[in-house]
């Protein structure tokens, strides 16, 4: 008998169909004699469509008002789930977040979560209730209700598993694993055995939404074992059932490119004609980090005439919060002009083994060159490389790229 935590994502829980599903493999857990915590996201679509009314009102809207819209995706499923377990003779009850409470910072729309009170939550789970709980969302220092990201239901899964001390955390979704790159763009991506967290912490980083990032740090430091597996695949669990994030020691077989990702929530931004002295990155880094705009990939151009451009990427929905802070600014930096491009997708190499190996830059500069793929921006760090080219390349060189690093299924 074990503690365990089981999270559904939102196709997991897309229609009532599905719900009832869920419930069954749910009742299938208790049976075994498993004390259960659910964390279930909203059903699928249903939090783009609230990201996508707040935006259509004002794009430039308040992040509380947001928040307490965009949480109530989650209010739905845990409460429709808590009904689907009761009608199959499975005790459970319905939390939201700030009714156990989980405690964040009040950084609206990104909330870090602070702590959990669990003591309650393993009361109700020792007596045999099965406690459903709302991911993405918490309780601010304001007693306002936070959320925690896109895709935060996975972080709120592993801060529930290692509240509750849970011997592990089932993330449920709608692949059966953690595969070599999205197996949705690749169809021969390989499915992972097993991924070092710091790996997959990359991989989350760049664009790899299997799991969110911050629920990977987490596992890693909170020490939750964390597997990803299918809510759609049938029969019983088996050693081969999904992938496992574990320590870097517990993987035999390196290999030195483990993953490719990419993300198309980029955007790319010019500022042209600054003054090319010191201190002018600093102006502008400077007002963006003041309004809290994440930059991500960076170059400056050479210089002419004491005049150069810098050229950075962005999160694209901040590009309007970024296009009127420099225009503020502009008085004081001092640029001609700034050129955005929405139309990016930063594709990215990541392998613990790149630390030990060298030519793995070389390689993915000479397979999209070879597909004739114009790279617009490069950064690297210990175990990744990535690059900026344009979206409409994005599959094109994605599957070039798993080809060349040999990550094609046989
Ligand atoms: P959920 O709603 O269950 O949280 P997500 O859509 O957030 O599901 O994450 C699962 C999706 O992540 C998959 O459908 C797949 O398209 C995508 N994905 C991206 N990279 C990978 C990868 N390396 N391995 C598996 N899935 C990936
Ligand atoms: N429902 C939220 C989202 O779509 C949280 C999640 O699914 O993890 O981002
Ligand atoms: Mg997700």
């Amino acid at each position: 008998m074990a503690r365990i935590v089981m999270k559904f994502g939102g196709t997991s829980v897309a229609d009532l169909d599905r719900i009832r599903a869920v419930a069954s493999r749910i009742k299938g857990e208790v049976e075994r004699g498993h004390q259960v915590a659910v964390v279930v996201s909203a059903m699928a679509g249903t939090t783009n469509q609230l990201v996508a009314w707040c935006q259509a009102l004002s794009p430039l809207h308040d992040a509380r008002e947001y928040d307490t819209v965009v949480a109530t995706g989650e209010q739905i499923t845990v409460g429709l789930l808590a009904i689907a377990l009761q009608e199959i003779g499975v005790e459970a009850r319905s939390w939201q977040g700030w009714q156990i409470p989980i405690r964040t910072d009040g950084a609206h729309g990104t909330a870090r979560m602070l702590s959990i009170e669990g003591r309650d939550l393993i009361r109700r789970m020792q007596a045999g209730q099965v406690a459903v709980i709302a991911g993405f969302q918490g309780l601010g220092p304001d007693n306002r209700v936070t959320t925690l990201g896109r895709g935060g239901s996975d972080t709120s899964a592993v801060a529930v598993a290692a509240a509750v001390e849970a011997e592990r955390c089932d993330i449920y979704t709608d692949v059966d694993g953690i595969y070599t790159t999205d197996p949705r763009i690749v169809p021969r991506a390989r499915k992972l055995r097993k991924v070092a967290y710091e790996e997959m912490l990359e991989l989350a980083s760049v664009g790899a939404k299997v799991l969110q990032t911050r629920s990977v740090e987490l596992a890693m430091n909170e020490r939750v074992r964390v597997r990803v597996l299918s809510s759609f695949a049938e029969g019983p669990d088996t050693p081969e059932t999904g992938t496992l994030v574990v320590d870097e020691d517990e993987i035999v077989e390196k290999e030195v490119v483990t993953g490719i990702a990419y993300s198309r929530d980029e955007a790319k931004v010019t500022v042209r004609k600054i003054a090319d002295r010191p201190g002018i990155a600093a102006s502008i880094f400077g007002v963006l980090a003041a309004r809290n705009v994440n930059v991500d990939m960076i170059v400056q151009n050479v210089s002419a005439e004491g005049l150069t451009d810098i050229t950075f990427t962005i999160g694209r929905a901040d590009l309007p919060r970024t296009r009127a802070v420099l225009e503020e600014a502009r008085p004081q930096i001092g640029f001609a002009e700034i050129l955005t491009d929405p139309n990016v997708t930063k594709i990215s190499v990541v392998g613990v083994g790149m630390r030990s190996h060298a030519g793995v830059a070389g390689t993915m500069f000479r397979a999209l060159a070879d597909k004739a793929i114009n790279i617009e921006v490069i950064s690297t760090s210990e175990i990744k490389v990535s690059v900026l080219v344009a979206a409409e390349y994005t599959e094109l060189a994605v599957r070039a790229l798993h080809s060349a690093y040999g990550l094609d299924a046989a």
